[in-house]
């Protein structure tokens, strides 16, 4: 069909809105916004044509439908980690442990109890957090922001606007997302003192650089990567010598951090939040989102004197963090209180990364069985050994042994199995590695495979 053809038959905008599929979406979306919606769409087809590409009415219909579909379902929810990487930013980060659910239910009821005293009187929305904060980690206070970059901005501005911090090169990280400490270090007011090398640095560096414009030694734990070989880092009791010597406090920016010892369980050792605290740096600072496995926020701990003069600080508002962080958090941190045997049953990210080799074994080697007996010769599917990640910058570069399913469908491409499977009503992401779909069962939680299993059945129904 020629390019006047096709214009011609182009329906009118009143057409399409009355074509049935068009109405069944009248109860979602006004028509106010649905007649300008199919408007614009009309007007690209119309271009598109005219540019000469080969196109048909109905795929006018689809681009219509496709629009309306993915204006109406909702973007975010629950979706299906087959990455095998388990703090996943991509994928919202940590996942909640147990019961938080429950809470984020009960505000969503209707009003909530965010800064209101038993008397009714405005009080303070950072109270209970402070207090869990004081019991779990031995800090005289705490407060909470977005984000642990928003809180090193923070620290850097309340405590060194237009003076001198001193870090070592060794430490000038740089978190996936743009979160580079010199950049921070500059929008916040304070003036980088870098010293030593990339490889070593000496006490007798820091000490060197200290002037009357000094206002804080920092050290930034090197979340994401290692410098191996001959190497000379401070140690934080070192520096917190060097900083009572002359006054100075001393901030430590823990990335991660964690409440719970994992060297116990043989994985490498993340710095213990409480450790600093006891250590006796001034501040610390780590994010909500990553071993605490809350929700995205930045965690400030440290002395009354700072906590209270950074409370005051206007960027404080700027960076403040509403109910449902709140909510998220305050049940993320009670879950802490527990006996550390109970810890990790309810603490989604400590279940993944404790979960013993057996059980993914098991849960992989089931889920391919399913698969293999529901679709016979259409399908492989493999248990491999694999390496799982940590991600989010916490344990490093350490990789977790893992199982994988591997799986090839004969009638359509991996590709095309992993874009079906993404836009399944409940997401599954898994990788690509070459020709096979590869699923981490590390990161599956229990029960999930049921889900995948169904997904494959509707996506695959009729190949
Ligand atoms: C991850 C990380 C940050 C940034 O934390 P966000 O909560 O993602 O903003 C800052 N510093 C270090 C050392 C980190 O590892």
């Amino acid at each position: 069909m020629n390019k006047n053809e096709i214009l011609r038959q182009i329906p009118s905008v009143d057409t399409i809105l009355n074509w049935p599929e068009i109405t069944d979406y009248a109860s979602n979306i006004s028509n106010l916004y649905l007649a300008d919606l199919v408007r614009k769409i009309v007007d690209e087809f119309r271009k598109k044509i005219g540019a000469g590409k080969d196109l048909k009415i109905a795929d006018l219909k689809s681009d219509i439908l496709n629009q309306l579909k993915e204006l109406t379902e909702p973007y975010f929810c629950y979706a299906i980690n087959g990455l095998g990487i388990i703090l996943h930013t991509g994928l919202g980060r940590a996942p909640f442990a147990r019961g938080i659910d429950n809470a984020l239910f009960s505000v969503a009821q209707g009003y909530s109890r965010l800064q209101i005293d038993d008397e009714g009187r405005r009080a303070d929305r950072y109270q209970k957090i402070n207090l869990l904060l004081q019991i779990l980690t031995g800090a005289e206070g705490g407060i909470i922001v977005n984000n642990n970059a928003g809180a090193t901005l923070l620290i850097l501005n309340e405590l060194a606007k237009g003076r001198e911090v001193i870090v070592s090169r060794g430490q000038l990280v740089e978190i996936g997302g743009s979160f580079r400490i010199p950049e921070i270090m500059a929008q916040s007011g304070a003036i980088m003192r870098e010293v030593g090398t990339t490889n070593r640095t000496h006490l007798r560096d820091y000490e060197s650089a200290i002037n009357e414009n000094t206002a804080a030694i920092l050290r930034v734990h090197q979340s994401n990567y290692q410098i191996r070989g001959f190497t000379k880092e401070v140690s934080l009791t070192e520096l917190i010598q060097l900083g009572k010597k002359y006054n100075l406090p001393v901030i430590d920016d823990l990335g991660s951090g964690a409440l719970v010892d994992l060297s116990k369980y043989g994985l490498p050792k993340e710095p213990l939040i409480q450790e600093s605290i006891k250590a006796g740096a001034d501040i610390v600072c780590f994010s909500g989102d990553k071993l605490i496995g809350g929700p995205q926020c930045g965690i400030i701990i440290g002395r009354d004197k700072y906590i209270k003069a950074i409370k005051k600080n206007p960027l404080t508002r700027a960076l403040r963090c509403d109910k449902l962080t709140n909510v998220a958090l305050e049940a993320t941190l009670r879950v802490f209180l527990l006996p550390e045997q109970e810890i990790v049953k309810e603490h989604t990210v400590f279940k993944i990364i404790l979960k013993p080799l057996n059980l993914i074994k098991k849960q992989a080697a089931r889920c391919a069985r399913i698969l293999k007996k529901k679709f016979g010769k259409r399908l492989e599917a493999r248990v491999r050994s694999d390496f799982s990640e940590t991600g989010g910058g916490s344990l490093s570069t350490e990789q977790l042994p893992t199982y994988i399913v591997a799986v090839r469908v004969k009638k359509i491409s991996v590709s095309q199995l992993a874009r079906r499977l993404r836009r399944y009503r409940v997401p599954v992401f898994g990788r690509i590695s070459e020709d096979e779909y590869i699923l981490d069962f590390r990161t599956i939680l229990p029960g999930e495979e049921k889900i995948i299993i169904k997904a494959f059945e509707e996506i695959l129904g009729n190949e």
